[in-house]
């Protein structure tokens, strides 16, 4: 017997078990473990009940019964979410509730350019099915074999191709959605036009689970563009990448379909730790950027715009030297040493990560001002920086001196974090782009938000969940 077995009843288990199934019931801790596993290894839950519905009504039915009896519930889709959102606490009292297996594609609509979908359906399976309609599904991160549309829409996931198409919550049209009380609020709608009250679904996109169950949802689809050309760029400052995403947006417009910042540090170790890895360019530069150009008319076109964004940019000085992909297989190769990043700063040892936005204009004085407050909370700590720089998203980690121990380096978390989303606030950016709150960044929101935002966040969770049982803990 666990600890938690204790602590939430054994014959409520068996009511909660009743409306899936004992197969879907999960109570061995072996079967539960993988649930309580979350990527960072910062958070360790604890919980003796998994349920995997495989309707709505069975959603709808966990949900009336947890309300009669009090039970909180944590809803879990790929359990990829960076910020400890989809983990119990350590009560032994949530139950997780996984929606993985309501995971159907309900309807493609090629005429109205959407795609109806279950919350279970994993990201890779949306674009592949997107594909094949020959219609574009844009959303497009690292976690996309695994996370699933339910998790995409609650931590309102920002990726690659926020540039041209937005985050989840821009992707989004309508949504199902199983409220606390078990009520289904059914606003699975195609319209891009809608000026009927309050836009209640954007309360629950982006909510962390914390108002209701999304189980399916309306999503936007796009034309599949027929050319999509990749380029890697070395340059000498942040500025200088300013002034080619200047240019590139000037001449390509809403044809930039990527444009992504990579520090000189973030570049090194993937060329170091990166498995299957080849140097995208031959000399070395203090910055360089991934840059994306998509045509709806032919390769031939999407080429010679990026070519000529590129010459342009050569000429001007404003970049040293660039390559574009000679073959989709070389686009993808690029791509996949951006996605590589993340993974590779691991190796060199404990890190600090802030996941910031701040005005496009303002990255590269962002950077410099950062680099010295870090310089000033531990001298010799490594900025490894990178991100989606066109949409003023960094990725600002700090990985430990090279000769300190981890330990010592984590010890400085809350002053390095204190001390980066100053400089943040300075620019008037915000201290979550597009990982969430969770449990990672809670007190921070709560003690530097205005006092108001979070008094309205209050008075929203209290009106949808009063009895405080959706994902407790988190957000607010
Ligand atoms: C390698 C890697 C790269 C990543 N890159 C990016 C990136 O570029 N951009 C980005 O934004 N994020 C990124 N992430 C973070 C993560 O992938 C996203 O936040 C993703 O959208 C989470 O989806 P998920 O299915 O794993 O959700 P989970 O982690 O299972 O859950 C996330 C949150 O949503 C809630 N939730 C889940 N399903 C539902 C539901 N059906 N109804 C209500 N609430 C629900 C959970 O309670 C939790 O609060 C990355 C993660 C990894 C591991």
């Amino acid at each position: 017997m666990t600890e938690i077995s204790a602590k939430l009843d054994p014959a409520l288990i068996d009511r909660f078990a009743a409306i899936v199934g004992d197969k879907y019931a999960l109570r061995d801790e072996q079967d539960i473990a993988p649930y309580l596993i979350e990527r960072r290894g910062l958070w360790h839950g604890v919980t003796s009940l998994v349920l995997r519905p495989g309707s709505v009504d069975e959603v709808s039915r966990i949900m009336r019964l947890a309300t009669e009896t009090g039970t909180p519930i944590v809803p879990q889709s790929g359990n990829t979410g960076l910020v400890g959102a989809q983990v119990p606490d350590k009560s032994g009292r949530e139950v997780i509730l996984s929606l993985s297996r309501l995971n159907r594609i309900r309807e493609i609509d090629v005429l109205s350019n959407t795609v109806t979908v279950e919350a279970g359906v994993i990201l890779q399976t949306l674009q592949e099915a997107a594909d094949a309609a020959d219609r574009l599904f844009p959303l497009s991160l690292a976690a996309q074999g695994s996370c699933q549309i339910g998790g995409n829409l609650s931590s309102n996931a920002g990726g690659t191709g926020v540039l041209a198409y937005g985050n989840a919550r821009e992707l989004c049209l309508g949504v199902e959605v199983v409220l606390p009380t078990g009520e289904v609020f059914d606003d699975l709608r195609k319209l891009k036009k809608d000026n009927t009250g309050y836009d209640l679904k954007n309360l629950f996109v982006g909510a962390e689970g914390t108002l209701g169950i999304i189980t399916a949802a309306v999503l936007k689809l796009f034309p599949r563009p027929k050319g999509r050309e990749v380029a890697f760029a070395g340059m000498s400052s942040p500025k200088a990448a300013l002034s080619l995403f200047t240019l590139a947006m000037d001449r390509a417009g809403a044809s930039l379909t990527a444009f992504e910042l990579i520090g000189k540090r973030p570049y090194d170790f993937t060329l170091k730790h990166g498995q299957g890895i080849t140097r995208p360019l031959a000399d070395d530069w203090p910055w360089y950027v991934l840059m994306q150009v998509s045509s709806g008319r032919s390769e031939e076109d999407g080429r010679a715009l990026i070519e000529e964004i590129l010459a342009e940019a050569l000429e001007q000085g404003i970049i040293g030297d660039a390559v574009v992909s000679a073959s989709l297989a070389q686009g993808d190769a690029f791509w996949n040493f951006r996605e590589t990043l993340p993974e590779c700063q691991k190796p060199e040892g404990a890190s600090i990560k802030h996941d910031i936005s701040v005005p496009t204009a303002a990255i590269p004085e962002f950077i410099d001002k950062a680099a010295g407050v870090v310089e000033g909370v531990c001298p010799g700590a490594r900025v490894v920086c990178f991100g989606h720089m066109g949409d003023g998203n960094l990725h600002y980690n700090i990985s430990r001196p090279v000769d300190w121990q981890d330990e010592a380096f984590l010890a400085l978390y809350h002053p390095m974090n204190h001390a980066v989303h100053d400089v943040v606030r300075s620019f008037h950016g915000s201290i979550s782009a597009e990982h969430g709150i969770g449990q990672l960044k809670r007190d921070e929101l709560i003690a530097t938000a205005p006092p108001m935002a979070i008094d309205l966040m209050r008075r929203v969770k209290a009106a949808f969940d009063p009895a405080g049982i959706m994902n407790p803990g988190k957000v607010i």
